[in-house]
């Protein structure tokens, strides 16, 4: 199957799982979402919306942000873990944003990239989910799909997102980036993939991956069987 075709038959099928993916970090506005999104580096998102309304009760705006020092934002945000780095950032970034951009968040990727604490994928999701602006933000867990899914051949992370962007409409990468991730999260176990009863590998798995996958579970059974 052309790679096309396999990313055309892909978006229909989670099209049909998911017809309302919900960003799942809660937010309000730009601010709220970037911290979010800051926060939710090596940390769940559900950790992270447990977080989040304690300090946004404390500070929704950078004015309010920069009124808090490093240490306090730390101690609220602690149990999203690197809090020492996360919480530095936080506080810079808030009073960039207050000395260059007015207190609003910067709506293109490039200026959203020199703010403390924001890579590339963090930008990303801002200014696709919280602007509307042309980005497919992508994290380990879209590189490794779009890999065995045969959508990219995972050679790194920038080629994966160039490669998804050449194969969905630029309309529909807030959507697809968003459905990628909840199919991950309901269907792909770290261990023990089963192609011939997922969803999506069943076509979409490449014959080396699907003849990878045989072995290795027929090598699992072998040695279950030898003890
Ligand atoms: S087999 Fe299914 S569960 Fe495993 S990676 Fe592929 S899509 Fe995910």
């Amino acid at each position: 199957m052309k790679r096309a075709d396999k990313a055309q038959r892909i978006q229909k099928l989670l099209e049909e799982l998911y017809p309302h993916p919900a960003v799942p970090l809660d937010h309000t506005d730009p601010y709220t979402l970037l911290l979010a999104v800051l926060l939710s580096a090596q940390c769940t998102d559900a950790r992270v919306n447990q977080v989040t309304p304690a300090l946004f009760a404390r500070a929704r705006t950078p004015q309010d942000m920069v009124k808090l020092s490093p240490a306090e934002i730390r101690a609220i945000i602690r149990p999203c873990g690197l809090s020492p780095q996360k919480s530095r950032a936080i506080h810079e970034l808030s009073r960039l944003l207050l000395e260059r951009h007015g207190g609003q968040v910067p709506r293109d990727l490039e200026t959203l990239e020199t703010l403390p604490g924001v890579g590339h994928k963090t930008a990303s999701v801002v200014a696709s989910h919280a602007f509307g602006m042309p980005a497919f933000p992508v994290d380990t867990h879209i590189h490794r799909l779009a890999a065995r899914w045969g959508l990219s051949n995972g050679s790194s992370v920038e080629r994966t997102e160039s490669d998804l962007k050449a194969l969905f409409a630029p309309e529909t990468w807030e959507r697809v980036h968003l459905q990628i991730i909840y199919f991950g999260r309901e269907h792909c176990p770290a261990l023990r993939h089963d192609l011939a009863r997922c969803p999506i590998c069943c076509f979409a798995a490449s014959k080396a991956r699907a003849r990878l996958e045989r072995q290795t579970r027929s090598g699992k059974d072998a040695s279950k069987r030898a003890r």
